[in-house]
């Protein structure tokens, strides 16, 4: 170590020594399917619209932007409305710079010195890491043995054992893609009656038919939050912007940890003029899933194990050293997750082009990274 290196290593907080930071790899290949992004471009009408609301803005750069965001809010709760069917005040919505600040904001209000946050391994590698460097314990709750499934029982069942003052659930979940049971959710609001219960819905665009959203459940459960993206299925990953959904209590707490005017005057406004085409924006939805469905069906019949998936992501097992098949695939110019589950390796749904270009250099690695009797 330099001699700064050590001095900053004796400065830092203890908890925060020796720690890495959430970094999947930016390299530039040909076919990125690493990050669960959109892969299609913004549309040109966008962009001449964003580029035309931007003018004005940018001659009003001198002022602070609106603090609470009153008109970003109004066109998500119309997003949401013709979403999901669920009417939403403006008061029940917060934003911030992509949903991993919300979910911050989330845990700096509701977490803190002496709790604990609760969330069910595999899931979204940020909420450990948003909860501990935050100062709030984490608890690691337990899927069902051999499985990436969570019941009702057993999640209820460890929100009772951990008290917890925070409960995340992630639904579809991220890494392995499908959606919880419904009923999940309500077994942990009963079991975990002093904690702020968080539905991560990053995905919810992609969910297979019949998917209920935790939006239906808001009335009457001030305790529970849906937290959501414009960084999947909007591509609007490097617009950062994500939002939550609860109670309008709740929401006016989070106010009290909020950094002043957190959302800049650009990126309210390129939220705000994206939401408006979201027609144009989604439509490549229902493209995406029937890629996925492609990369399920391709990877079954290469003798591998897929995940069945709510998301634009694919988690597959059945592999001998998903790191050799990691490295191999970049190889071939494809870039995977390795989320660090033995034997799997998660990939994202692309165009045609680049789903076709993954599948077809798994399908030459099968026969010798496969694993046998799987
Ligand atoms: N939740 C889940 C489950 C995710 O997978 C991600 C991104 N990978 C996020 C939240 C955060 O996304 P963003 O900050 O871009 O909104």
């Amino acid at each position: 170590m330099t001699g700064a290196a050590t001095e900053i290593a004796r400065l830092i907080r203890p908890d925060l020594r020796g720690r890495s930071p959430y970094g999947a790899p930016q390299l530039d290949v040909p076919v990125r399917l690493n990050t669960n992004e959109n892969s299609y471009p913004v549309p040109e009408a966008i962009v001449r619209a964003v580029l035309a609301a931007l003018e004005d803005d940018v001659r009003n750069l001198n002022r602070y932007p609106d603090r609470d965001f009153t008109d970003l809010r109004e066109a998500l709760t119309t997003y949401l409305e013709k979403q999901s069917g669920v009417t939403v005040m403006p008061e029940q919505v917060w934003a911030g710079n992509g949903s991993n600040e919300v979910l911050s904001h989330l845990v700096q209000a509701f977490g803190g010195h002496g709790r604990t946050a609760l969330g069910f391994t595999p899931s979204y590698s940020m909420h450990p890491i948003i909860t501990e460097t935050l100062g709030t314990a984490w608890a690691d709750g337990l899927r069902e043995s051999g499985t990436f499934e969570l019941t009702a029982e057993k999640a209820a069942e460890q929100a009772r054992a951990h008290h917890p003052s925070i409960v995340f659930l992630c639904s579809p979940n991220n890494p392995t893609g499908t959606a919880l049971p419904f009923e999940v959710i309500g077994a942990v609001l009963e079991a975990a009656p002093d904690a702020v219960v968080v539905v991560d819905e990053a995905y919810a665009e992609f969910a297979r038919p019949g998917t209920r959203s935790a939006l239906t459940l808001l009335p009457g459960n001030p305790r529970l939050v849906v937290t959501r993206t414009m960084s999947k299925a909007f591509a609007f990953a490097g617009g950062r912007l994500g939002y939550l959904v609860a109670a309008p209590e709740l929401v006016d707490a989070l106010r009290l940890v909020r950094l002043p005017y957190h959302l800049s005057t650009p990126t309210q406004t390129i939220a705000r003029v994206a939401l408006e085409h979201a027609d144009l924006l989604l439509a490549t939805v229902e493209a995406i899933k029937g890629e996925r469905d492609r990369i399920v069906d391709g990877l079954a019949g290469m003798g591998l194990t897929p995940v069945p998936s709510d998301s634009n992501f694919v988690l597959f097992g059945g592999l001998t050293d998903a790191q050799a098949t990691w490295h191999a695939l970049l190889e071939a110019g494809v870039l995977v997750r390795d989320v660090g589950i033995a034997h799997h390796l998660r990939v994202t749904a692309g165009t045609p082009q680049e789903t076709s270009a993954f599948l077809e250099a798994m399908a030459r690695l099968a026969g010798t990274h496969r694993q046998e009797n799987t």
